[in-house]
């Protein structure tokens, strides 16, 4: 006798906790008055989250001390808790492991440059997008965060500059990258809605700049034509590692799904709406994608467009027997994507030594 699976019986997951950043400013007011407060008291209470960065309640004297007890519980609920930091370069790099409510773990990487603050988010726990060489992808997905889980990131990393915990001195979070774990078009909506909270200005959200906040996707083409379609001008960066579909649909499943040259063509009408270039990413992996011909043929694809490409040296991950190319064989990749008239670059790889670098980050506890 075969035993079925159990699927129709899988329990609901649990919520997170609602908080105010999973909410627009007037569904933030609808939740005050809810509770039978003013509705002003909810910009009262973003202020003190996004403009302050304040996370004792102590500290919001203009809310009545009888009233902040319960406000900041239905509103500013804890969403996750650190379980640890892990720091290299001088303390200028920092992974920090976060703790959902329901014990699921995620990771974000802050990186102190001297010109620019960058916080590296997740916007899933796990991802389901299984791609070989990435360490979040072989677990697959746990779940999306929600959007308040994702904004937290960044403001805590705001907390910790703001503080002046990170070497250098007081300072803010200038860029947003949506590279930690999970896919975030799989989690559209509530990506896009943490995009706005990070730009909406004081006190409905953090005041940052779209254009210094980086959407990363490994191709969801019908989503990327959503993204273009939101009035944003947030940078689009597309993660191709290949510019034929025999090999990337290899290295990145949904390629079988969605191929290159509809996955640039998205990336095209984005670029055209957006008028923001877009980035294309490609880690270099030893003998698998590094050829010379393979340089050419992404030069073909690629020149003449609104393009950036970002190679990245391959960030070993355990198990693999992948490594990143030789630095030769990556300099005359570069060398013919420029003689291409495409526009390359070399990304550092920040964190190897702490899994914190791209493609590293699993959210094991040790
Ligand atoms: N799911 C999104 C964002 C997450 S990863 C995406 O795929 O774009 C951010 C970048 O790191 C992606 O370009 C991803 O392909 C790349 N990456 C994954 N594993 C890597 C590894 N081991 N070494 C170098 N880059 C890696």
């Amino acid at each position: 006798m075969t035993t079925l699976p159990l699927v129709f019986d899988a329990p609901r997951r649990a919520k997170p906790p609602r908080h105010l950043a999973d909410l627009d400013p007037a569904e933030r007011r609808a939740a005050v008055a809810d509770l039978g407060e003013k509705p002003f008291r909810a910009g009262q209470l973003s202020h003190h989250y996004f403009g302050r960065l304040a996370d004792d309640p102590a500290a919001m004297t203009d809310v009545p001390t009888a009233r902040r007890g319960p406000l900041v519980e239905a509103m500013l609920p804890t969403l996750l808790t650190p379980v640890r930091h892990i720091e290299c370069d001088g303390g200028t790099t920092r992974k920090t492991l976060w703790r959902g409510f329901d014990g699921t773990l995620v990771e974000s990487v802050l990186m102190r440059y001297p010109d620019r603050v960058t916080m590296c988010v997740s916007s899933q726990a796990g991802c389901g997008m299984a791609c070989p060489f990435c360490a979040t992808g072989q677990a697959g997905l746990t779940r999306n965060l929600s959007t308040g889980e994702i904004v937290e990131q960044v403001v805590a990393g705001a907390r910790a500059m703001a503080r002046g915990e990170v070497p250098g001195g007081p300072g803010r979070i200038s860029n947003v990258v949506f590279m930690g774990m999970g896919e975030p078009l799989a989690n559209y909506n509530r990506v896009v809605a943490a995009v706005r909270r990070l730009t909406d200005p004081d006190p409905d959200g953090l005041g940052m700049s779209q254009r210094n906040i980086t959407v990363s996707t490994v191709g969801l083409a019908p989503a990327i034509l959503r993204l273009a379609d939101e009035d944003l001008s947030v940078r689009l960066a597309v993660s191709l590692h290949a510019p034929d579909d025999e090999l990337r649909d290899s290295l990145i499943p949904v390629n079988n799904r969605w191929k290159v040259d509809e996955v640039l063509d998205a990336a095209w009408t984005y670029a055209g709406r957006t008028g923001r270039r877009v980035s294309i990413e490609y880690a270099m992996i030893r003998d698998v994608n590094d050829q010379p011909w393979r340089a050419d043929l992404l030069g073909k694809l690629l020149a003449g467009r609104l393009v950036h490409v970002n190679l990245i040296p391959l960030n070993p991950t355990p198990g693999s027997e992948w490594d990143a190319s030789p630095k030769p064989v990556e300099r005359e990749f570069v060398r013919r994507l420029r003689a291409a008239g495409v526009a390359t670059t070399v990304r550092d790889t920040r964190g190897r030594e702490i899994d914190g670098a791209c493609g590293q980050l699993a959210a094991a506890e040790v």
